[in-house]
């Protein structure tokens, strides 16, 4: 190893800012404003040939390597404190083969970048809920939008990726190829390298969907919840949804009545034709009487960007935890409900959402993702504003989590909502179950010295 005291420069095509250089607070900052650390530098990378090169100077200087994608990751682990962090900001290329209904998108492209590029074939991918968030950090540990229901997670979609890992090598992964890192990037998160592009199959979709959103006070109880529930049972193959906690602002779209009041958003989507979604969904909106109602048909696109005012980038301060529940029993919802009235802050949401259909065919073993069983989630997303208010917004946060843990379905939680990870390896154990020892394994063979850590990090096996 060369001695750090007479390092050369970092050479890529791309750009490297120092702690000096102009540019280099705003390069650091990501999706929350709590988050605060110093790269020793960041490589801008614009191509695989650069992250390779980033990789090959941080094993030669022994730097840890944080990885950027939509920088949304709300422990903020795209940035690292006196490592290198890899930016894909400037790698968002998008391009679609309509003909075998796949996209190749980059490893720094948004989900706007892939939903812009697909629909304009009439095809989609399972996404996110909202357009600026990273396809990368996404995918990698799951990926839940509102095409679970028919389509599955976002992994259950990716046919290939290429990767570079911690030795510099650019490789490709899928089912015939490298097939073990190919299996450990469906779920294990940014732990195995550099992914510098997807492949992802598509699927004919829209462009009008229909999206369901009655609006209801938080005053009509748990009866609406409890309605929805038992409406999803035989629904779960086409529906992707969730009851979403919130408080309104004041805003002109919402009755003067109702400002400063909690109230609860069914949110549905029908994966499938519009007018046969209204339809269908129609229930929904009369379950009591309505605060307002958000429910309409509406460009794909479109729903994919509904909800990014609500969660603007660099504003907020945020602690988001998370349940996958073994049920969803009376006293459970009423739990929530109980929870939810002590809010700290007025910009928190929390939201239970629905798994089964597609998402839940996939065995436990055939992705590192591990067990689909789980028939529900209920995340906990803490926003506030003021370092003062932090101890109490995650002290909230953290309390009502535990309290729900009796619901918990084995100990899991999506890792992609696991607070600041401080449950550290046994969430990763209980999460991954019977998968974790082989993630630990190929994470052994293609990252032995954990260059990649900054993630809900597995350890190499015999670390
Ligand atoms: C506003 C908001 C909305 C969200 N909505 C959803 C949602 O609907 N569904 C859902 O499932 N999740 C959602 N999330 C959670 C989201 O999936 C995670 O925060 C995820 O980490 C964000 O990915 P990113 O690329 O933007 O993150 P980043 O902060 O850039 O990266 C996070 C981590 O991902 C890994 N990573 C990123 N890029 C790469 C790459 N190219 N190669 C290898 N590893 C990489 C690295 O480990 C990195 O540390 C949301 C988060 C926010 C803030």
């Amino acid at each position: 190893m060369e001695n750090p005291a007479q390092k050369l420069p970092l050479q890529i095509e791309g750009e490297v800012l120092a702690p000096a250089s102009d540019g280099y607070d705003e390069a650091r900052a990501v999706w929350n404003a709590m988050i605060d650390r110093r790269p020793a530098l960041i490589a801008r990378c614009r191509n695989s040939r650069d992250v390779a090169s980033t990789l090959a100077y941080a094993r030669q200087y022994d730097y840890p390597v944080s990885i950027r994608g939509g920088g949304h990751n709300v422990a903020g682990h795209a940035v690292c404190d006196d490592g290198i962090m890899i930016d894909l900001g400037n790698m968002r290329g998008v391009s679609v083969d309509p003909a075998a209904r796949t996209a190749r998108v980059a490893g720094g492209a948004t989900w706007a970048d892939v939903d812009a590029a697909s629909q304009a074939h009439g095809l989609a991918t399972p996404g996110g809920l909202i357009s600026d968030t990273g396809v990368a950090g996404l995918t990698l540990s799951g990926g839940i939008g509102w095409l679970r229901s028919r389509h599955g997670l976002c992994i259950d979609n990716m046919l290939s990726v290429e990767i570079v890992t911690a030795d510099g090598e650019i490789r490709r992964a899928s089912e015939a190829e490298n097939v073990d890192l190919f299996w450990a990037v469906r779920g294990g998160g940014g732990n195995f390298g550099v992914i510098t592009e997807f492949e992802f199959r598509l699927h004919p979709l829209g462009p009008e969907v229909m999206f369901c959103a009655p609006i209801y006070a938080l005053e009509c109880g748990a009866e609406p919840i409890r309605a929805w529930r038992d409406f999803l049972a035989d629904k779960s193959d086409r529906i992707g949804s969730l009851v979403e906690f919130s408080t309104v602002g004041e805003s002109e779209d919402f009755p003067p009545e109702s400002w400063g009041k909690q109230v609860y958003t069914i949110a549905a989507v029908y994966a499938g034709d519009a007018e046969e979604g209204e339809r269908v969904m129609q229930p929904l909106r009369e379950l009591a009487p309505m605060v307002t109602d958000f429910s309409g048909r509406m460009a794909y696109c479109e729903l994919q960007k509904l909800f990014d005012e609500l969660m603007p980038a660099g504003q907020f301060r945020c602690y988001w935890k998370s349940h996958y529940l073994s049920g969803l029993s009376d006293q459970a919802i009423d739990d929530i409900l109980a929870g939810v009235e002590t809010v700290p802050s007025p910009s928190t949401l929390s939201s239970i959402w629905n798994f089964g259909g597609a998402t839940a065919q996939v065995p436990a073993d055939a992705t590192a993702f591990g067990d689909r069983s789980m028939p529900w989630m209920y995340s906990i997303d803490s926003v506030w504003e003021g370092a003062q208010n932090d101890a109490a917004n995650i002290g909230w946060t953290r309390d009502f989590w535990g309290r729900m843990q009796r619901y918990s379905h084995n100990g899991r939680m999506y890792l992609n909502f696991p607070g600041q990870g401080e449950e550290g390896d046994k969430l990763l154990q209980d999460t991954f179950g019977d998968n974790y020892g082989r993630l630990r394994e190929i994470k052994a063979k293609y990252d032995p010295d954990n260059r990649f850590r900054f993630n809900q990090n597995i350890r190499p096996l015999d670390h």
